[in-house]
């Protein structure tokens, strides 16, 4: 008998049409046996058009679809009134229609089941009866163990509706992997520091600033769309751009200042650097004077961390730590250190950021014009639903005293509650999981496994068959953006700006919008009360009339920008404010981490290094890519095929490599990469690291064009520094050597 949870590769049986050759797809993202009776271009005129907002990455831009007369989609083009993509998206946003277009597609519900030698496979179910099978599974774990026992792992749009399902359904434990594996640091420290979190998008003024620092902050690689116009528009008219990277980032390349700090040793550098403001007296006096408490505190902890003693540890030049300080300083309060997005690096991540929120604090950037602005959303009007039950346990039970600072749910650590251990009485036993590839996004690749074997049931919702669709025991396929409506787009800018989905195609196949599918769930599970709305324009178009707009509207004019409520757009001078702090002031020096035992004001301390003949490994982003989940969309896929691992040209001398040879990475632990990548023998990465893009190296052969091309660092971070403060895996504690032979282990299938 195979494994309980054996991966199935999604076969024949999901296929409900004839594959098309890879060959024949056109950059548009229409497969040419579709367009092919049809080449005359349609113009813009004949053309029907939709207005979404894009699904591709987080950052949400609005646009609209164009289809022609014949229903395909045609293009995608932003829409000039979201401050999101100012009418223009990103590679990766015009390349959505290949979502739409992608063959290996998810069809149709699928339920596993055993052949009588108890070999795992998939079959094809109805709607019907998959949604019957997942709601009696959820109840059976909710009957034996409690609802507290199912989580529910999100990613996208789809996240809204299965949250609300959890908690009618009497379980708190939601989490994204957004939070302790990306940007959760950054928002415990900007808590402790501000009283609120960055938030997203961030807050940050680049449209005018003097000043933008960047510490490993792929900003252009990774494409966060207003932002980068901005910056984009920053350096044209001569910002001063500062760059911390141990690699010649495309910022880096751009900055006054790139600065090639020694992996792992940021902390001191932020140290030194608060130094030089503090001791030479180069901070915003006024505004440290009347919104933070701490600085005679913050002045006697930093007063041996000088220049000097900062560039023994990071090989920063003294005299350029004081450069860049004074540039900061000249441009105050016009200056923005960025927090950052992806954030969870070596396991003192939060105080890290807490170094950044303190200097920005000292130039008083935040509030100010060219720091950060004060955002602002629209609060959209909620429909009267039945009140939640209360559960009785939450996964920080799994973690008594633990993480406290946490603000959201770790998914690494509900990941990690999912195996049993003998001292913990309970773990969690069914997992839903919405729009994320966790074996690709949380790091130890085989401990996702390991916890995924040990559940009881595993639903997967999503567009594509990602490596965690192979471990489900039901399959549900959403349509993509452009097939549905979803909420409406109220994230915070500027101004509050709302915006529309709609679909501009029928669902292909027999995929289903995910807020039809999670009531649709509820209703067999007895919860649907908690979804007071037969279709989701009744929803809409309720909330839409409540703030003063329709859906009819809406569909005309795609964003709408309304009126702030709260406040300016910054601090006026000499404003009386009220932080949301234990001292109501921005803290320098932090009650709340001291409370917990922690570090009031961050302390530098070293991280290991490489044993002789091993790297760093960093990774990153590429800008026609999100995470590992566009690597088959064959927009994208024409753009980027594979990734390549960065090594310098002294190291690649050393093991004799050659420009796009191949070699396969093992790390500390003996993990070897499942498929080879080709070497980049390059300046712009220092001698003691190597670097590669993340979210190449898919394993599932049914990811027809992703299949096994370039590496996946993920399974190669098998060492994880989990932040004490607030539960976050710091993920470039690992290292990598080359191998220049093919090791004797058989590639995944
Ligand atoms: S930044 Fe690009 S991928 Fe992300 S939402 Fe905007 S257009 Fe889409």
């Amino acid at each position: 008998m195979k494994t309980r949870r054996e991966f199935i590769k999604i076969s024949a049986a999901g296929a409900g049409v004839t594959a098309i050759g890879l060959s024949g797809v056109n950059i548009l993202g229409l497969n040419t046996a579709q367009a092919s009776n049809d080449q005359t271009a349609a113009s813009d005129a004949e053309m029907s058009v939709y207005p979404t907002y894009c699904e591709v990455c987080f950052w949400k831009c609005a646009g609209w679809t164009y289809v022609d007369k014949k229903g395909e989609i045609r293009k995608i083009i932003g829409n000039k009134e979201d401050p999101h993509c100012n009418g223009r998206l990103c590679p990766r946003g015009t390349g959505g229609i290949g979502m739409y277009y992608d063959e290996d597609r998810l069809k149709t519900p699928l339920i596993r089941e055993y052949d009588k030698d108890g070999n795992a496979y998939f079959r094809k179910a109805s709607w019907d009866e998959a949604l019957e099978y997942s709601a009696k599974k959820l109840q059976k774990v909710a009957e034996e163990h409690g609802p507290e026992c199912v989580a529910l792992f999100n990613h996208g749009s789809a996240g809204s509706y299965l949250g609300t399902l959890l908690k009618a359904f009497g379980s708190p434990n939601i989490a994204a992997p957004s939070f302790a594996q990306c940007r959760g640091p950054r928002e415990t420290a900007w808590i402790a520091t501000f009283g609120e979190a960055v938030g997203s998008p961030e807050p940050t003024d680049i449209r005018d600033t003097d000043c933008l620092v960047l510490i490993g902050s792929h900003l252009g690689e990774n494409m966060h769309n207003g932002q980068v116009q901005e910056m984009a528009d920053a350096i044209d008219r001569g910002t001063t751009i500062i760059t911390v990277d141990p690699r010649l980032s495309t910022v880096a390349s751009k900055s006054k200042y790139w600065l090639p700090i020694k992996p792992a040793t940021d902390l001191a550098l932020l140290m030194a650097w608060i130094h030089v403001v503090v001791y030479e007296e180069i901070y915003n006096k006024d505004y440290v004077e009347q919104y933070t408490y701490g600085l005679d505190l913050l002045k006697e902890h930093v007063k041996n961390m000088t220049p000097e003693w900062a560039y023994g540890i990071t090989t920063i030049e003294p005299e350029i730590i004081r450069k860049t300080a004074r540039e900061m300083a000249n441009a105050a309060p016009a200056v923005i250190v960025h927090p950052g997005r992806h954030v969870t690096w070596y396991g003192d991540d939060t105080q890290r950021i807490r170094a950044v929120a303190i200097l920005n604090a000292l130039f008083g950037s935040w509030g100010n014009r060219g720091g950060f602005y004060m955002k602002e959303s629209v609060h959209l009007p909620k429909p009267k639903t039945p009140p939640y039950p209360k559960p009785t346990k939450t996964w920080r039970d799994a973690y008594p005293g633990q993480f406290k600072l946490a603000s959201l749910a770790l998914s690494s650590g509900i990941c990690d509650a999912t195996i049993p251990t003998e001292d913990r009485a309970c773990s969690f036993k069914a997992w839903v999981v919405a729009g994320t590839n966790l074996p690709l996004t949380l790091p130890n690749m085989s401990n996702t496994v390991k916890a995924m074997e040990n559940l009881d049931f595993l639903l997967v919702i999503d567009t594509m068959p990602m490596e965690i669709t192979g471990y489900a025991d039901v399959v549900l396929p959403e349509c993509t953006y452009l097939e549905r409506y979803d909420l409406i787009r109220d994230s915070p800018h500027r101004e509050p700006y709302i915006a529309l989905r709609m679909p501009a195609v029928e669902p292909k196949y027999d995929s289903k919008p995910a807020w039809w599918i999670t009531k649709q769930l509820a209703e067999k599970m007895g919860l649907g009360d908690y979804f007071p709305y037969d279709d989701i324009t009744e929803l809409l178009d309720w909330q839409l009339k409540k703030i003063g707009s329709s859906l009819e509207e809406m569909k005309r004019i795609g964003v709408k920008k309304l009126d702030r409520e709260h406040g300016g757009l910054y601090f006026q001078k000499g404003e009386d404010i009220e932080f949301n702090t234990p001292t109501g002031k921005i803290e320098l020096y932090s009650n709340e981490i001291a409370a917990e035992g922690f570090d009031p004001i961050p302390v530098y301390t070293a991280h290991p290094e490489p044993d002789p003949g091993f790297y760093r490994l960093i990774y990153g982003r590429a800008p026609m890519h999100t995470f590992s989940r566009t690597a088959n969309n064959h927009n994208l896929w024409d753009l980027q095929k594979e990734n390549a691992v960065w090594v310098n040209p002294k190291v690649a001398e050393l093991w004799d490599l050659k420009k796009d040879q191949l070699v396969w990475l093992k790390n500390q632990d003996g993990v070897v990469s499942s498929f080879p990548i080709k070497v980049r023998i390059t300046e712009r990465i220092r001698w003691d690291s190597v670097y590669m893009v993340h979210g190449f190296g898919h394993s599932d052969k049914k990811l027809r064009r992703a299949y096994g091309n370039g590496a996946n660092d993920t399974e190669l971070i098998t060492r994880v520094m989990v932040d004490p403060i607030m539960g976050g895996t710091g993920m470039r504690g690992n290292f990598v050597t080359f191998l220049t032979e093919q090791p004797q282990k058989e590639a995944k299938s």
